[in-house]
């Protein structure tokens, strides 16, 4: 089934082409009402949080200890957002059990923003920007394809 949208700026729009003018009040009836209408799943990506990394780090070695339930939040293989960290950090690494450990000492503040930067690529829709995506291989190519608005979008390879 295919979800309604209304646009309250359409509705406005529409309102002002009838020639008459609109006070505050209204508008925000009008507003409230279109609001109503739009499905609630509308807002839902909204609430799509990345679970907080438990990092921990000893001598030369970064590990974050909850990847395998980051990975599963997320609904992608630990061994696909491995494979990014280890690019984007440069560094070597292994992925074992539930942890994911780097060689070299890294921050929270790194290891977060590249586990947001892989969730914008590789997981959320860039169209409706829900998460409810799968990669899929086409001839030789990667996509991802969106299971909430059917978009499908090329992606690179890791
Ligand atoms: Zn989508």
């Amino acid at each position: 089934m295919k979800e309604q949208y209304i646009n309250p700026v359409l509705v406005n729009i529409k309102f002002y082409k009838s020639g008459k003018k609109m006070n505050d009040e209204t508008y925000f009836a009008l507003l409230e009402r279109a609001r109503s209408k739009i499905p609630k799943k509308v807002f839902e990506h909204s609430r799509f949080k990345i679970p907080p990394l438990r990092i921990f780090t000893e001598g030369n070695k970064t590990s974050i200890l909850n990847f395998k339930e980051i990975a599963d939040v997320l609904n992608r293989d630990p061994n696909h957002i491995m494979k990014f960290f280890l690019r984007e950090l440069a560094t070597r690494g292994n992925f074992e059990g539930t942890r994911a450990t780097f060689i070299g000492r890294f921050g929270q503040l790194t290891l977060k923003s590249l586990m947001k930067r892989y969730t914008n690529k590789y997981v959320l829709c860039p169209f409706c920007n829900k998460p409810e995506t799968r990669i899929i291989k086409e001839d030789k190519f990667l996509y991802l394809q969106c299971l909430s608005c059917g978009a499908k979008e090329s992606i690179k390879a890791i």
